[in-house]
């Protein structure tokens, strides 16, 4: 059976207890009020009920959380890194290493916000990854797309009308029309490091040419797709997929996950239950309308429509019990304010412990990291964070970055806004 590659980061030397928590440990199960965790080697020991009696190991520093809310840290399954849609004029006039110095400090400001693992569906290449697991950078543990995938004139070719090209970072050239064009832009991912493939069967919104309710890729290259990595690591092929007919295709292609889903009818709902497909509702960007002022007019315009439409379908497909994993298509919306879709799921219907599993264990499962990461559970890689509030009582909070307080992954301290986990080795460091 193919396996998901791994990112791992840097762990902490140094072992670590956290007492008095409530844990909410992501499986979905009740939280724990007075937890223990047990943590070394950059994974967890143990995670459960505080187990009383004095530490076996005297090499272990015991941090004190009573009053606090111990979280999985979170997966965001869509995001864009080397992209901030409201200042791309500006962008396409820098050079590429701001442009990369940029990506860094945006992978930073999302790992702070929470999530210690993201997804990043075109844009970047395999050198931030790789920079976060040497420790050069802070950043999540990502799995990556390298390029999005489109027809011409579809979702992903940025190609005015004039013929002019609008500068749209993407490490390989993202346009497959041919059986041919396929089979080789797969290969040429793949050699890159992609961990997913990333595919537009409809048009988009942020697109110049094209509607969400346009088609892109085909069913039959989605098949094609689906083959092709079949014969490799068996990379999943996320679909972006806006309008009802793209996303059927999608599906009925064998995509493991849809994107975006905002115009999904019955009949696709119906399908994504039978497939198991994931549903990846990016609300922080559907529901988020741009400043007019810094998007082209079709852009505003086109979100405008969407939002509306996303708002009915996607809490349509969350009533049915399709599988959710959280992401945000950062990029398209700002950088670092991740956890505001769990906020924006409980808003379109789902509790708020359900949002949390979705940011968390889904999404672990959507990226077939589910053995490693996603819950908080003994042999499980370090990775969760704290906060001062119980968000099964009121989730909002979670949308503030300030409000989580710490994060930890690996086993290493990364952020410590209260003071609690005391000096190095727990303190944020890079590599020497
Ligand atoms: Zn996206």
């Amino acid at each position: 059976m193919p396996t998901a590659h791994l990112p791992t980061t840097p762990p902490s030397p140094e072992p670590l207890i956290l007492l008095g928590a409530a844990l909410i440990d992501g499986t979905g199960a009740a939280p724990v009020e007075d937890s223990e965790i047990e943590i070394s080697d950059g994974r967890i020991v143990y995670a459960g009920p505080r187990r009383g009696g004095t530490p076996t190991r005297s090499d272990v520093r015991t941090v004190d959380l009573s009053g606090s809310t111990i979280l999985p840290g979170f997966i965001d399954a869509h995001v864009h890194l080397g992209l901030s849609i409201e200042d791309q004029q500006a962008d396409a006039a820098r050079f590429d290493s701001e442009r990369t110095l940029r990506t860094a400090l945006n992978a930073r400001r999302t790992l702070l916000a929470g999530v210690t693992t993201a997804r990043d569906l075109g844009g970047i290449d395999r050198g931030i990854r790789d920079a976060i697991v040497a420790g050069l950078i802070h950043g999540p543990r990502l799995h990556l797309a390298v390029s999005a995938l489109s027809p011409t004139g579809g979702h992903t070719d940025f190609t005015l009308p004039n013929g002019r090209a609008v500068p749209m970072p993407m490490p390989v050239h993202p346009i497959i029309d041919t059986d041919d064009d396929v089979r080789r832009t797969v290969r040429l991912l793949i050699r890159g490091g992609a961990d997913v493939i990333k595919i537009c069967t409809t048009g988009g919104v942020s697109s110049p040419s094209d509607t969400p309710d346009d088609l892109g890729v085909p069913e039959e290259h989605v098949r094609l797709i689906v083959s092709e990595t079949a014969k490799r690591a068996g990379q999943p092929v996320a679909a972006h997929a806006q309008g009802a007919e793209g996303i059927k295709a999608a599906i009925r292609g064998g995509v493991r996950s849809v994107e975006h889903g905002y115009g999904i009818d019955d009949e696709g709902i119906d399908l994504m239950l039978e497939n198991g497909t994931f549903l990846v509702p990016t609300l922080s960007s559907a529901l988020r309308v741009p400043d007019p002022d810094r998007v082209p007019a079709y852009l505003y315009e086109k979100k405008v429509k969407w939002s509306a439409i996303a708002r009915e379908r996607i809490a349509a497909a969350f009533a049915a019990g399709v599988r959710v994993a959280l992401g945000t298509d950062a990029g398209v919306c700002p950088h670092g304010e991740n956890l505001r879709e769990p906020v924006h799921a409980v808003e379109l219907g789902l509790s708020p412990m359900q949002a949390i599993v979705a940011g968390t264990k889904n999404a672990a499962e959507l990226l077939r990291l589910d053995d490693d990461l996603g819950t908080l559970e003994a042999g499980k890689l370090a990775d969760l964070i704290v906060c001062d509030f119980d968000p099964l009582t009121d989730i909002t909070p979670l949308a503030r970055p300030d409000n989580v307080r710490a994060v930890i992954q690996g086993g290493t301290v990364v952020k410590d806004t209260a003071a609690r986990f005391g000096p190095e080795p727990h303190r944020p460091r890079l590599a020497e």
